[in-house]
């Protein structure tokens, strides 16, 4: 991952020492020596995070920082407040003014490269959904899609896994009193079996467990599917380098040194639950998307797209298993009248219940898609030609039962299909749709309301030869 870091200090040397470091690891480094410089620079060309000095003459780093987060080009870019001491009172005010995360100087390298990655990759996340937004505005202008950008890091649901009272109690305090729910097991394989079936934002490791090894508990949390991507932020002791670059390896997320302080807690737990539900928000967009695709809207079938997709993998199943595939194409008659009668709305409707009993009168296993406006296709695997002539035969008989009724019109319309079948032979999937589609025709040609086969097909003769 190559990140742009904006290094600001107002000493030199400060500067260079970051620089140096930075670019050993492959950052791309850019420096400013004063807080209007930074300012200059983020608003020009934003860097992927800002590493920020606090004491700096003229504007220091909380005035800095704030109008960093007051400006609309530059809010999004993470800010860690570099402080030359652990002051506890620096930390309160660099979160009023926006900081994203706190480094004490002298800055260690392990903690600096961790806290870097974690940021960038958040920052990554919500770029790759500020994106995606503007995607889904464009393809859908009036919708919803783009409601709601900024993800809560709030009531975030942590469990805490530790055996030493004093800790529990601090981190539970804390965290509660920041409206977060907060669970507790002091046994590993308890904390283990309670991850494995309840959902959390957050967990919590302390690895300095007695009786038990905090760096393989960290690492069975990733190896279990159901949290393999739980953030953890691991509580180790102080100075413990050694420790803390084997837990970061492992892939825990952030850490806290002991004595926890209650802001940093704060600091650190919000931005790893914020990152979470980013995560979990892009997926599901991903998945609605994916889902979006290759369904269709008017009947909540499967679309064109999807069935085409779907029927090469059916038609090589078939030929592997030695077993049909039959294909139905079914068309509403005399669809056109309904539209020009009653309106495009009542034609929907009308799909619709077409799409219904379709859908009632097929196996489960059996693909329905909507292939156009008034007609479908239905992949049915291992029907042979008999089969697949009783079941369009009935699907027939069941959509001519009873006309479509339109309650809000006050409407009954009376409606029938015709059906073309073809099964499956040495062709391929535009071959086989073709003479489903032909059949369909001589269906149609021959009155109307009825079932017709490919059966005398080249493409038949084919299948038996072979
Ligand atoms: P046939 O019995 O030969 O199938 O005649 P038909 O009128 O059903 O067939 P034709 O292909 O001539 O007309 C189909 C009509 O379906 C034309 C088109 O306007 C309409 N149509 C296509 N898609 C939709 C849709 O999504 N909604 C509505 N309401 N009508 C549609
Ligand atoms: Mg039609
Ligand atoms: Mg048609």
């Amino acid at each position: 991952m190559t990140a742009r870091v904006l290094v600001v200090d107002d000493l030199a040397p400060n500067v260079k020492l970051l620089e140096a470091r930075l670019t050993s690891e492959y950052f791309d480094v850019l420096t400013a020596s004063s807080g209007a410089e930074a300012l200059k620079i983020a608003g020009e060309s934003p860097p992927d995070i800002i590493l920020l000095d606090v004491m700096m003459p003229g504007m220091d780093g909380f005035e800095c920082c704030r109008r960093l987060k007051a400006d609309a080009r530059t809010r999004h870019i993470p800010v860690v407040m570099v402080t030359a001491l652990s002051e506890s009172e620096d930390r309160v005010r660099g979160l009023e003014v926006g900081a994203d995360d706190f480094l004490t100087k002298p800055v260690n390298d392990v903690a600096l490269y961790a806290r870097i990655r974690s940021l960038v990759r958040l920052k990554m996340l919500a770029d790759e959904w500020r994106l995606r937004q503007i995607t889904n505005l464009q393809l859908d202008p009036g919708g919803m899609s783009g409601a709601g950008n900024e993800d809560s890091a709030e009531r975030a649901r942590v469990f805490v896994i530790d055996e030493n009272a004093t800790h529990i109690d601090r981190i539970r305090r804390a965290l509660a009193a920041d409206g977060d729910t907060v669970e507790i097991a002091t046994d590993p394989e308890g904390g283990l079996s309670v991850l494995a079936e309840q959902d959390f934002d957050l967990v919590i490791v302390s690895l300095l467990l007695r009786d038990a090894d905090g760096l393989r508990l960290c690492a069975r949390i990733r190896g279990q599917a159901k949290t393999r991507g739980l953030p953890i932020l691991a509580l180790i002791e102080q100075g413990d380098h050694e420790r803390l670059a084997r837990a970061l390896d492992i892939g825990i997320n952030d850490y806290l040194v002991h004595p926890i302080d209650r802001n940093e807690l704060l600091a650190r737990v919000r931005t790893q639950v914020r990152r979470r539900r980013y995560q979990d928000r892009l997926r599901a967009t991903l998945e609605q998307n994916v889902a979006a695709a290759l369904t269709d809207s008017l009947t909540g079938l499967h679309n064109r797209r999807y069935l085409s997709r779907h029927l090469d993998g059916l038609l090589a199943d078939a030929r592997k298993n030695a077993k049909p595939l039959a294909l139905l194409m079914v068309d509403i008659d005399h669809f056109k009248s309904v539209n020009d009668t009653h309106g495009h709305a009542v034609g929907d409707e009308v799909i619709r219940v077409v799409a219904n009993r379709l859908q009632q009168h097929v196996r489960s296993f059996d693909t329905i898609a909507r292939w156009g406006g008034e007609e479908f296709v239905v992949a049915m695997p291992d029907a042979s030609l008999d089969v697949a002539t009783t079941v369009a035969e009935r699907l027939r008989r069941k959509i001519a039962a009873a006309p479509a009724r339109m309650d809000s019109e006050g409407l009954e319309l009376p409606i029938t299909v015709s059906i073309g079948i073809a099964v499956a032979s040495n062709d391929g999937a535009a071959e086989l749709l073709q003479r489903a589609d032909a059949a369909l025709y001589a269906a149609k040609r021959a009155g109307r309301n009825r079932v017709a086969s490919s059966g005398e097909s080249e493409g038949s003769k084919d299948a038996l030869a072979s």
